[in-house]
């Protein structure tokens, strides 16, 4: 383990499906010296230190235990995933009451023990679940971050891919605003390389039309649908999508990722949490990219915004 990162100390509320695949990756990664899991099931997050210790012999000398919030005092980073999931047919804004009691059961908590640290929210509806974390705790927008869209950013790059025979890390495509039903593909800056889809579809030879665009975007955005619909939830990709968050702000990297960071005031968009193509460094959100969108793109990112707008303002937390 590089020095810098021998004292990595990174929390997780909620030691469910979503919190313990990501701590099963970040050991994996080698990124944290220390990993703590918290859960109001004590037991569940013990036998979960339990079987993850268990590997730490095989992967990297990691200390991986069960803790309280005071534990996340000195934490780089607390990850949230701790409250209820959607159940098949339900949307994530359904979860809104239902989390927002969660957050102010834990929030107050985190904040108190660790006021520098970063709070990375994953926990569904992940966008009014960020606002809520950042009022709640009082801590500066930069350092409260939701995963937002990075989940439908690599779903979206993963059907392009197979659309166009090639490898999704070199389609560069993103999905911003609400990571649910209004989220928003940009196609007008989606390329390969560089190319965009329309000339590399001339060039290649591979049919790219609307009713493509719209399978492809239908298909990104109900992916959560069909699986929790087979398997009852997703976890493994959002794990690897907090990691790489975790790891760009543990690097200080400045990578570019779509995630759910407070809006003032970004086309129509006021004042709410909603995904953008973000730069991730040691500060959390260091800046946000500000894209030339074309009127069908803008005009959706502000139906998106307005959307987060009226659930955030039902939190009673303004
Ligand atoms: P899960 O039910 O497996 O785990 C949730 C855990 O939270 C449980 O272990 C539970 O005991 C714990 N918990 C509940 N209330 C708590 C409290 N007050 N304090 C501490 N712990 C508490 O659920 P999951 O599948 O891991 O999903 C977790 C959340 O992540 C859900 O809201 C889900 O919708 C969301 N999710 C988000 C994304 C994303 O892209 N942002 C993707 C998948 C799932």
């Amino acid at each position: 383990m590089p020095s810098e990162l021998s004292t990595v100390k990174i929390a997780i509320v909620g030691s469910g499906n979503v919190g313990t695949t990501f701590a099963y990756a970040l050991l994996l990664s080698g990124l944290a010296a220390e990993i703590v899991l918290i859960d109001s099931n004590r037991a569940k997050a013990e036998g979960e230190v339990m079987d993850l210790n268990h590997a730490v012999p095989l992967t990297h000398p990691t200390k991986i235990r069960a803790g309280d919030y005071e534990d996340c005092s000195g934490a780089v980073v607390t990850i949230i995933t701790a409250g209820a999931a959607q159940k098949p047919g339900e949307t994530r804004l359904d979860l809104n009451k239902r989390n927002t009691d969660v957050f102010k059961s834990i929030i107050p908590a985190v904040a108190r023990y660790n006021p520098g640290g970063i709070l990375l929210v994953a926990t569904n509806p992940v966008d009014v679940m960020s606002y809520a974390a950042w009022k709640i705790s009082g801590l500066p927008s930069h350092q409260v971050i939701g995963s937002g869209t990075i989940l439908d950013t690599a779903r979206f790059r993963h059907l392009l891919s197979v659309h166009f025979g090639v490898d999704a890390r070199s389609v560069h495509a993103f999905i911003i605003g609400e990571h649910g039903d209004s989220e928003v593909p940009l196609w007008s800056l989606a390329n390969i390389a560089g190319m965009r889809l329309q000339s590399f579809s001339e060039t290649h030879m591979v049919p790219y039309d609307e009713s493509i665009r719209n399978d492809i975007y239908l298909k990104t955005r109900s992916a959560a649908y069909e699986i929790i619909r087979r398997k009852g939830a997703t976890y493994y990709a959002v794990a690897v999508g907090l990691l790489r968050i975790v790891e760009s702000v543990l690097r200080d990297q400045k990578t570019v990722y779509s995630v759910s960071g407070l809006v003032e005031n970004y086309y129509s968009v006021r004042d709410t949490y909603l995904s953008l193509p973000s730069v991730i460094g040691r500060n959390g959100i260091e800046f946000v990219l500000q894209l030339q969108l074309d009127d069908r793109e803008s005009a959706a990112l502000g139906v998106s915004g307005e959307i987060l707008r009226t659930a955030t303002g039902q939190l009673g937390l303004d």
